[in-house]
């Protein structure tokens, strides 16, 4: 077993990592760190626990500790759900001796970091040599995108890889488990649809054409097409829809594009790791589907399903169709742990 600890534990996709690591076969958890203001409690009495599950019994006990590698001791990898600003800082200090899976956007466009989804891109693991040379660590950090980038890159790399993307663009629904746990306030929120959310629309733009880019010599040249986002949060607990448009250059069938999405397969598939789904997408035929509170959950959490599949009526050669990806899951916790599994099997 190799012994992990979670930095952010206390907060919203803390708690995912928590519950999906309570019983996994390679990572026991050994040390959970939040803020100063839970540093020194029992798990249990620092955490607002708002999962349907229950707080696993190994966990209740440990001691919350500072977010500092002097403090959080006898581990090797860590998982990091820390707010951005304080990723910043804190991640590079832990990388000098871990390694650092982490969901925070403050490391992930920096050329030396990967930020992998391991279906769509593993390679760009490579990084990790060069990373550890440029800044002299016996650790690294790997990163895994944003929540909406993740679902969304999921249905796009089986079609870049057939067809010729040229632009997309793409409306996210995003739920309020996305904001943390102090994130939205009800009276914000209830009956209600909020149209902005700070700082996402730039990653969700910037982050797609990144990961489908190639890394040759170490450098990751972007995939040529560009995304156009719009993102709204809505009065959904957990999970991300997004209407999808995208404007291809080739002919294409429905049919066919569906059992693209379908028949798609990464390498975690391949070597059948702990977290990965066995369709990593799914595709609903009913015209209402797919609902985040139906769907959300396929395959543990770690699927994106996709639903109303069509040809655009206003552009030739354009297709859109509607995702549903689980964000605390598939689009954080999930996905840093996907990341490390990978990591265990092939580095
Ligand atoms: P959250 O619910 O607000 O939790 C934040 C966590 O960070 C808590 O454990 C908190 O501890 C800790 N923390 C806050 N200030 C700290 C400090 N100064 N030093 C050490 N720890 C501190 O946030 P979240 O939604 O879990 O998001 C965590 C990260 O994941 C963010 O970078 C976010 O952008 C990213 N992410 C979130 C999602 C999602 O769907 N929620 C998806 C993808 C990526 P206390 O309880 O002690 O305050």
């Amino acid at each position: 077993m190799v012994n992990v600890g979670i930095l952010g534990a206390t907060g919203m996709v803390g708690q995912r990592f928590i519950e999906l690591l309570a019983d996994h076969p390679e990572f026991e958890i050994t040390a959970l760190s939040a803020s100063k203001r839970s540093a020194g409690k029992r798990y249990e009495d620092a955490a607002t626990w708002y999962l349907d599950s229950k707080i696993p019994e190994n966990v209740k006990d440990i001691l919350v500790v500072d977010t500092d590698p002097s403090e959080v001791k006898g581990v090797e990898i860590v998982f990091s759900a820390l707010p951005a600003d304080i990723a910043a800082v804190v991640e590079p200090k832990f990388a000098e001796k871990h390694i650092v899976a982490s969901n925070a956007s403050a490391m992930r466009m920096e050329p030396d970091v990967p930020l992998v989804i391991p279906e769509v891109n593993p390679e760009h693991l490579d990084l990790v040599e060069m990373q550890q040379k440029n800044r002299g660590w016996d650790g690294f950090v790997v990163t895994n995108p944003n929540c909406s980038t993740i679902a969304l890159v999921m249905t796009l790399k089986p079609l870049y890889d057939q067809f010729d993307i040229k632009r997309v663009y793409v409306s996210t629904m995003q739920a309020v488990s996305g904001a943390g746990y102090d994130g939205v306030p009800s009276m914000a929120i209830i009956d209600n649809l909020v149209p902005f959310i700070g700082e996402e629309e730039d990653k969700v733009e910037t982050e797609p054409p990144y990961i489908l880019g190639d890394l040759e010599e170490g450098v990751v040249t972007p995939a040529q097409f560009k995304v156009s986002a719009s993102c709204h949060r809505v009065a959904v607990l957990d999970g991300h829809t997004e209407a999808v448009f995208i404007e291809m250059g080739d002919n294409f069938e429905i049919d066919y594009v569906k059992k693209v999405l379908r028949n798609f397969k990464g390498l975690p598939q391949k070597l059948e790791l702990y977290s990965a789904p066995k369709n990593p997408v799914i595709v609903r035929e009913e015209e209402n589907r797919p609902q985040p509170r139906m769907d959300r959950n396929e395959e543990n959490g770690m699927s994106v399903v996709v639903g109303r599949v069509r040809k655009d009526t206003v552009f030739d050669d354009n297709i859109k169709y509607v995702l549903v990806g689980h964000n605390t899951i598939r689009g954080a916790a999930g996905a840093s742990i996907l990341n490390a599994e990978l990591i265990n099997e092939i580095l």
